[in-house]
Formats: C-alpha cells, structure tokens, sequence
C-alpha cells in the first residue's frame, strides 16, 4: 500500500485554516449544533448560501467510514462523518476481545464470502496485510503477531479509534458529527451530490455519499440495518443478509445437548452455501443450545441452512486403530477414548451396551462404528444464533453492482459503498476488519482521483 502525505490542498477542497479548521475536526455532540454551518465547507442548512458544499458526506463512522475519511482527508479532500452512535468506532472497540484481530498473514480470497468472485481479489493486492500492519504502526500503535498469523493491537482497541480520530482531526478537513438519526428517507442523490437530513433538524449536502453502515451483526455496539435498508432505496440488491461468525444451535434431542462447558480442538466439515466443501480444525466449545468457539464461528460463515455439518472430535489423531491396537489391552471403549476426550463425552456418544465391554472382544465393523460417532459425527444445526450473538451478517450489497477496487454504485456514481455493508464478509482472524479498512481506504483514494479529474 503506498501511502503518501496530505497534499497541499487544491482549491476547490481548501480547508478552514486555523480555528476554524479545529472546530471542523471537532466531533460535534451538541444536539443543538445539528444544521450549523461549519468551517466553510461543511454542513449547512442555508443552502445556496455562502458555505461551500464538502466533498463527501460519509454514514458511519466505525472501522471503514474512519478508514474512509482519513484516506479522503489525507488526499486533500473535506468530508463530513455521519453517526447515530454516541461515540465513533464503537464495535472497532470491542473487535478481537478488546484488542483488535486487525489483520491476518492468511490473508487470501478463499478467506471470504462474496457472490461475485472477481470482487475481493483485486482489493487484497492493492491494500495487503502488511499495508495494513504499516497503517497501525504510523498511528503510532504496538501490535503483535499470534499464533495462526492473526495481527492484534497490543493495546486496547479504543486506542486504534481515537488514533484515527486525531489523524483525521489534525487534515481538518473532516467534521464528525454524531448522535445523529436519519432514515433512508432522509438521505437523497442526485445527479449533483447527496443530500442527508437528521430528524434533530440538521441538513447536510455533499458533491459524494459513501455509505459505510456496517450490518446489523451485534446491536448492542449501535448496529442497525440501515445501510441495507438505504442500498435498496437507492435501488441496489441486497443479498440475503443473515447472521454469520455465530454459534450453531444442536438439534433437539441430540446427544451432544448438555455438554456445555466443554472446549476441545475439534474439525468440522461443512457444505457451503458457496457449494464448496470447507473445513475447519480449531477449538470448539459446548454451550448450554448448541456449540461454539472459533471451529464452528468459522463454519457458521458458509453453513448452507438444512445441511448436515460432519464433526470430528479426535483431529490430528490417526484413531482408526484406536480401540483395536495392541495398546488396547484389556481397555473398554470407554476407557480407551476416555484417554483423549473427557469422559462426560465419551458417554454421551457410546452406545451403552458396548461401552463397558472389553474392546477386543467388540468385532472390528462395530468397533469403526463406534469410533466414527467421534470422528464422523453428522448433525444438521436447528439454525444459527441470532445477530445479538453474531460478529458478523453474511450477504450484503450485491458487489456485481459495485465498481471493483473503486467501490463506487455502478447505478449511482455519486455513491460509494465501503466495508461489511457489502456483500463480502471474512472468517474469524482479522480479515473482517482488514477489509473494513482496505475498502474504505481505497474508495476513498478512487473518489478523490475523480474528484481530481
Ligand atoms: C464483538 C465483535 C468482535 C469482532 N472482532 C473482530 C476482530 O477482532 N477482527 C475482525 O477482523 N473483525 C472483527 N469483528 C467484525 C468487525 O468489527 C466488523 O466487520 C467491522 O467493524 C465492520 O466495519 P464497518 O465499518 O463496515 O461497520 P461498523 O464498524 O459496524 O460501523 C458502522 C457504523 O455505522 C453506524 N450506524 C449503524 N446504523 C446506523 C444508523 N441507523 N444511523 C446512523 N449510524 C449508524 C454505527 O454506529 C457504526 O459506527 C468483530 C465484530 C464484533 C461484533
């Protein structure tokens, strides 16, 4: 990723120097300030009035409306942030158990879910995991390298928000306001700029709109479905959003039911809605409805809905001779799987009768039998936990009506559409978050390029 200083800015996108640029950067909370004219080129309800229109309007503020802005501002252009949360970057906060899984040296297509194929590859190139590890180090951030490849802050999330808070404050180029509420309705394109009105009165137009709402995965941090609900306003298709990175709920009466608590690596195979076989071998965890933990958050991303997911509870053991071995010796089926998977387990998936018995006496068919309940084990999931527990909404706004690398609305080209409100959604490991960023970044490099020209 090449990055490059702030230019000088160009007339048409000169910033408010001095005070007046600082009051631009400033996050505007006030209620009361909803509306107000600011620093010349921003927000203004005098329309054809003296203000100058900015260059973009941005919805949302989190991880790739922030990667958006910075970009833009940096690149000379000025923006106005748009949230209806209390305080910007709020799920980037809680992201990786409060330390921000940014990024991943996995980092590859295979690692996403997106109807058009072509779409995610190009982006990858352009802005790479070590583009984005570069970003985090001159925001002046400590990050570590864990197991798997996956990149995490190695301070606190909230420090990777307030650090791109500051960069883009320093531009003054951009203005970020929040608590504010609009409804698809209130936003409005033309062939001249886009127009957004708050119901707390506010009236903000801009040359550009960059819709970066995110999904409705995990309310709890302000997230809502507007971004789909405005996608189909302005005429895109949004494909089946649904919850994804979420646990899967066991079916009733199943033996696996009443094991929660128990965490064990296991590997599961999964037919995905993308009709490609995935597998996953990573710690799973039984809870009191179905099952969870990074193996299944994984799976749920392609689980296809009414089939049937095959669960191997002895990965990385060659277990086709292990209730049959010289080892064996005198051991029950339940002793000897006892020796690698806890007990309350093995009981829950031995047939009674044989569990006791000697397995050299129990024939070599059954004794497979019995052995692929622990490396075979097929279940079809009752369904998926819903978005309260989800890191993520699978589906999206249709990328084949999206620019490739450019991410403007190929319906609209005074609209751009930025990170997971798009239909490109990462496994769990930092790539949901790279790709916030690389989306944001680049959209954000494209719109200024052809603001340029
Ligand atoms: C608990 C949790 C942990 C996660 N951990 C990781 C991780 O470690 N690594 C990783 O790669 N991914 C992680 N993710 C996923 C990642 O955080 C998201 O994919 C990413 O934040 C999406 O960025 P975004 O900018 O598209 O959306 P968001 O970051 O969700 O930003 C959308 C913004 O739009 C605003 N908004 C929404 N609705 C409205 C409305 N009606 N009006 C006005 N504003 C609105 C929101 O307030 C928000 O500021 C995690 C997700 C969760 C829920």
């Amino acid at each position: 990723m090449a990055r490059e200083s702030a230019p000088a800015c160009s007339p048409a996108s000169a910033p408010a120097s001095g005070r007046r640029a600082a009051e631009a950067g400033r996050e505007a909370r006030d209620p009361a300030g909803a509306g107000r004219a600011a620093a010349g080129f921003a927000s203004r309800s005098d329309a054809g009035g003296k203000g100058r229109v900015c260059d973009c309007l941005v919805l949302g503020a989190g991880a790739s409306g922030l990667a958006f802005a910075l970009r833009l501002c940096e690149l000379g252009r000025s923006c106005i942030v748009l949230d209806h949360a209390r305080e910007p970057g709020r799920k980037l906060s809680l992201a990786g158990g409060g330390r921000a899984n940014f990024t991943s040296a996995q980092l590859a297509e295979a690692a996403y879910l997106c109807r058009t194929p072509a779409f995610v590859p190009p982006v990858l190139d352009a802005f790479s995991a070590m583009g984005m590890v570069r970003l985090v180090e001159e925001l002046g951030l400590p990050w570590e390298k864990r197991p798997g490849g996956k990149y995490f802050l190695k301070t606190e999330a909230g420090a990777l928000v307030r650090a791109l808070l500051s960069r883009i404050r320093q531009t003054g180029l951009a203005e970020i306001q929040l608590e504010r509420s609009f409804g698809p309705g209130d936003v409005e394109v033309t062939a001249r700029g886009a127009r957004v009105r708050t119901r707390e009165g506010g009236r903000f137009e801009a040359r550009h709109l960059a819709v970066a709402l995110g999904s409705p995965a995990c309310p709890a941090s302000g997230a809502t479905g507007l971004g789909y609900a405005l996608a189909q306003r302005l005429g895109h298709a949004v494909l089946a959003p649904e919850a994804a990175l979420a646990p899967l709920l066991l079916p009733e009466g199943s033996p696996l039911l009443g094991l929660q608590g128990i965490s064990l690596p296991a590997r599961l195979d999964v037919e995905g809605v993308d009709g490609k076989r995935h597998s996953f071998t990573d710690d799973l965890l039984f809870t009191h409805q179905g099952i969870s933990g990074p193996c299944v958050l994984k799976a749920s991303l392609f689980w296809k809905r009414g089939t049937a997911l095959a669960l191997n509870l002895l990965p990385g053991l060659d277990a086709s001779d292990l209730l049959g071995d010289e080892s064996a010796g005198r051991g029950t089926p339940r002793s000897l799987l006892a020796r690698h998977l806890p007990q309350k387990l093995c009981d829950a998936l031995l047939p009674g009768e044989l569990a006791k018995r000697r397995a050299a006496e129990i024939k070599k068919s059954v004794r497979r039998e019995i052995l692929e309940r622990f490396t075979k084990f097929t279940f079809v999931p009752r369904g998926i936990a819903g978005l309260r527990q989800a890191e993520v909404c699978r589906g999206g706004v249709d990328c084949a009506e999206v620019e490739p690398l450019a991410f403007f609305s190929r319906l609209n080209p005074r609209v751009s559409f930025v990170g997971e409100v798009l239909d490109v959604t990462g496994l769990l490991g930092g790539f949901n978050l790279h790709w916030a960023f690389a989306s944001g970044w680049l959209a954000a490099e494209a719109l200024a390029r052809s603001l340029a020209s």
